[in-house]
């Protein structure tokens, strides 16, 4: 089946959250210095406005690859169980990109074709 053979790939491939920039939550900036760690998360500090928050803030914060493959993923008939399974991201946040990729759709549809 194509969504196992893509399945192994991303196993094989190194999929990452080391490649994750922090995003400060309430000015978006990635300039967010370690500060600290907080019931075993990682801390963090904006450099921009000050604002502290923990790790897993935004857990949607994957790379776009990351992002694609688990959408490609999900047309290809995986459950966003079977997804999360194989990529350890969570099903809320592959949900999370499906919600976004389908507005992003709408939008395009909704634009005059020129
Ligand atoms: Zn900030």
């Amino acid at each position: 089946m194509f969504a196992v053979v893509n399945a192994e790939k991303i196993m094989l491939s190194p999929i990452i959250k080391s490649e994750i920039d922090m995003q400060c939550p309430r000015c978006h900036s990635t300039q967010a210095a370690k500060n600290g760690r907080r019931q075993n998360r990682q801390c963090y500090k904006c450099k921009q406005c000050g604002r502290q928050f923990l790790e897993s803030y935004k857990p949607w914060c994957y790379s776009n690859d990351i992002k694609q493959l688990c959408l490609k993923m999900h047309l290809n008939g995986m459950s966003l169980r079977e997804i999360e399974r194989v990529t350890e991201i969570h099903h809320t946040t592959v949900l999370h990109w499906l919600r976004q990729a389908q507005s992003t759709i709408n939008n395009i549809s909704q634009s005059p074709k020129n």
